[in-house]
């Protein structure tokens, strides 16, 4: 199963994360970071396909995705 890890006090509660999920698997937290923000969060694990989109869409880089048995190469042809 993908392992994301979203660092909390990185996000800035942007939600692009949250609309580029194609599992529809992140949401926003009721709690707040150290930035005063309400932060994403991954609410059903198991259904993480690890297609990385919320990692490439967050501007503030705060998500990681860590798949076993699979490379990805973006950007390159
Ligand atoms: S890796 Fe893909 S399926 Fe998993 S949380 Fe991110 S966008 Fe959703
Ligand atoms: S895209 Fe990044 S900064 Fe925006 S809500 Fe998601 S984790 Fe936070």
């Amino acid at each position: 199963m993908p392992r994301v890890v979203i660092k909390r006090d990185s996000c800035k509660g942007c939600e692009l994360c949250v609309a580029a999920c194609p599992q529809r698997i992140l949401a926003m937290s009721k709690e707040i970071n150290l930035k005063g923000y309400f932060y994403a969060k991954v609410v059903e694990p198991p259904r993480c396909i690890g297609c990385r989109m919320c990692a490439l869409t967050c501007p503030d880089v705060a998500i990681e995705i860590g798949v076993s048995g699979a490379q990805y190469n973006f950007f390159e042809e």
